[in-house]
């Protein structure tokens, strides 16, 4: 497929201060647009000025949510080159998430390519500061203009970028997690393993009322027993207890991360002892009390990796590690993110240069 290309007439001003970036705020000047109709396929594919889309009110996905996403992000290596990290893993499962939500499927190497020259165009807003990267969100909408509930017969797939600031600005710290016995998220056979918004509609009550009382996001728990750990928002977990790496296995029910399936491999490669099994909150409440419970840590793009210092379930707080970064979190998070920004080899494909 050809790929067309309109430069902006008006480039934007580029942020003054990296520091003040914030997460998802600012624009680059371009995005890329490619349509979908029934009977013809994917078509038009286009790299235009950032702005508004031509969309009316009775546009499908704001009615039924036929949407799904992606988030990734290019970083600036410490050769000059400009970085992302498994890319093709990202447009693997966006086209696995349109499967679930009954959306067209798309070529994900054309996808991959339409996303490098989008990169080269606005490469100059890929920040500078250490820490700091250009947030990616691929996406995908059913546009047709009805109200009928059924799946939509034209999409757009659209890709914008974002200019975000280091997730640690001082530094990696622990974060307050409350376990969520209330709300569930996805029970096995919805779609909790697609990255589609739906999932984000269904959790954003729980995480207010953890928020309001001092907690930065929810832990999931299994949406039928209500006893086996699931995931964190927008991360996966990981729990060191004793000498096992443990981490909820993928039943359907939790997204599968790419920081992740990253996390479990570089353990593996070092020597780790790593299941993916079912890990009840008791377990990890009986860990926490005999001492064995010695890390948790969320893994995903945003933040990579996130250590965790407190749980709240029910009326118990767990203190994890004293409230401080343990060892395999430091480690994992020095080498995920050397490999993100080229200071560290890292397995093959893993870094890709946009301009190969
Ligand atoms: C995106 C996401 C993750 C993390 O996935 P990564 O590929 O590691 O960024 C975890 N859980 C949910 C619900 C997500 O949407």
């Amino acid at each position: 497929m050809e790929l067309t290309i309109q430069k902006t007439q008006n480039p934007k001003q580029k942020p003054q201060d990296e520091t003040k970036l914030g997460f998802g705020q600012i624009f680059t000047d371009h995005m890329f647009v490619m349509d979908y109709d029934e009977g013809q396929g994917w078509h038009d594919a286009r790299i235009v000025p950032y702005g508004p889309l031509d969309l009316t009110p009775a546009c499908m996905c704001l009615h039924y949510s036929q949407e799904v996403f992606e988030g990734l992000k290019a970083y600036r290596g410490v050769d000059g080159k400009i970085k992302l990290f498994r890319p093709d893993e990202n447009f693997k499962r966006m086209n696995n998430s349109c499967d679930r939500i009954s959306m067209p499927k798309y070529d994900e190497e054309f996808a991959l390519y339409a996303l490098k020259e989008l990169l080269k165009i606005d490469q100059d807003w890929v920040p500078h500061t250490e820490g700091a990267s250009l947030y990616i969100r691929p996406f995908i909408i059913g546009t047709e203009d009805a109200l009928g509930a059924h799946t939509s017969t034209s999409y757009k797939f659209i890709i914008i970028m974002s200019p975000s600031g280091a997730y640690y600005p001082g530094g990696l710290n622990p974060v307050k997690i409350y376990v969520e016995t209330n709300y569930v998220r996805a029970v096995i056979g919805g779609t909790g393993a697609a990255k589609t918004g739906g999932n984000y509609a269904a959790s954003m009550k729980a995480q207010d009322e953890a928020a309001a009382q001092g907690y930065n996001q929810v832990l999931w728990l299994d949406g039928v027993e209500r006893k086996y750990i699931e995931e964190v928002g927008a991360m996966n977990v990981f729990f060191v207890i004793g000498d096992e790496i443990v981490t909820p296995k993928l039943r359907g029910s939790i997204l599968p991360g790419i920081t992740r399936k990253s996390t479990i491999e570089l353990l593996r490669s070092k020597g780790y002892n790593v299941s993916e099994r079912l890990l009840s909150v008791d377990e990890v409440l009986e860990a926490n009390k005999n001492g064995s419970l010695k890390e948790m840590f969320g893994t995903g793009t945003a933040a990579v990796i996130s250590p965790v210092g407190e749980l709240k379930i029910g009326d118990t707080i767990c203190t994890i590690n004293n409230n401080e970064i343990g060892p395999i979190s430091q480690m994992l998070y020095d080498t995920l993110t050397g490999i993100q920004w080229g200071k560290i080899e890292g397995p093959e494909g893993w870094s890709v240069n946009i301009d190969d």
